[in-house]
């Protein structure tokens, strides 16, 4: 069984290289599936997600390359979906419309302070922004921005039904210990119930390699702690390589397989044709 990719960006958004060259290089790779996964238009501006007026041209972009390698690559339609709250985020069935899409990548990028609703908390991109937002947006309290953070991953499944949840608790990449521990009780709480609705829901979380191969953090997203628990719970997992940049496509795949082998996970969740598949982990070969 080789490779698959179905969290990939491309120049339509934040990442470095065309559609095309994706393609090309996943070939090269012995890739049996892409999914293209451009982070979708917000309604605010941003540096890293898609313009709405190219929205289209990506669509078509994906279908040229998926007829052009039809019969050596399977290639999806998808995007990776902001979610702040129902009043401040487009519909993810808006989008499903729109794109024709296979299907839709969940994710909380920037967390607001209902109290407020003002400026939202970016956890992404430089650590002083962290911190700098932190103070804006929840006046420095980590514990209810935190909390808030998962209460917005809560409300995208129960509302919106992604099929997949993007590096559930990448909340924690740029506190790097700081602010606090993943192992406080109110932390494991928090983590806890939003595993209780994700596993109800049966949405698919992702093993996220990216923090680990750019060197942004020392654990998958979800670290092995709570990759541990999805198992116990039967949570559906996949792989989710989340490359920017071709040359990423295969990056981290290897080791977070054989860690979830080690842990006992017995199935993938796999994209084929028009619908999630189960896939025997023993059956996903490591190419290396
Ligand atoms: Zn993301
Ligand atoms: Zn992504």
């Amino acid at each position: 069984m080789p490779y698959f990719s179905f969290h990939t960006h491309s120049d339509f958004c934040d990442g470095k290289a065309s559609v095309e060259e994706v393609c090309q290089k996943a070939l090269e790779l012995g890739f049996s599936a892409v999914g293209f996964s451009s982070h979708a238009p917000v309604a605010f501006d941003t540096t890293w997600a898609m313009q709405f007026q190219n929205l289209e041209s990506y669509i078509k972009e994906v279908n040229r390359c998926r007829l052009k390698y039809r019969g050596q690559l399977n290639i999806y339609r998808s995007l990776e979906t902001d979610f702040v709250s129902q009043t401040r985020s487009i519909p993810f069935s808006t989008y499903r419309n729109l794109g024709q899409l296979d299907y839709i990548i969940g994710s909380v990028h920037l967390v607001n302070n209902p109290e407020k609703n003002g400026d939202l908390w970016f956890l992404d991109g430089p650590v002083e922004n962290y911190e700098k937002g932190l103070k804006a947006c929840f006046d420095g309290d980590i514990k209810k921005a935190v909390t808030q953070y998962y209460r917005q991953i809560q409300e995208m499944v129960l509302t919106q039904k992604p099929d997949l949840i993007a590096h559930m608790d990448k909340v924690v990449m740029n506190n790097k210990g700081r602010f606090f521990s993943e192992e406080e009780e109110w932390y494991q709480s928090i983590m806890e119930e939003t595993l209780q609705i994700i596993a109800k829901a049966g949405v698919i979380i992702e093993v996220n390699t990216r923090g680990v191969y750019r060197g942004k953090y020392h654990t998958w997203f979800p670290n092995e702690q709570v990759i541990s628990r999805c198992i116990e719970l039967n949570i559906p997992l996949t792989i989710s390589v989340d490359a920017h940049h071709p040359d990423e496509l295969n990056a981290g795949f290897d080791e977070a397989l054989t860690m979830l082998k080690k842990a006992g996970c017995p199935s993938l969740s796999f994209f084929e044709g028009k619908s999630w598949k189960q896939i025997p982990i023993n059956d996903v070969i490591p190419n290396d």
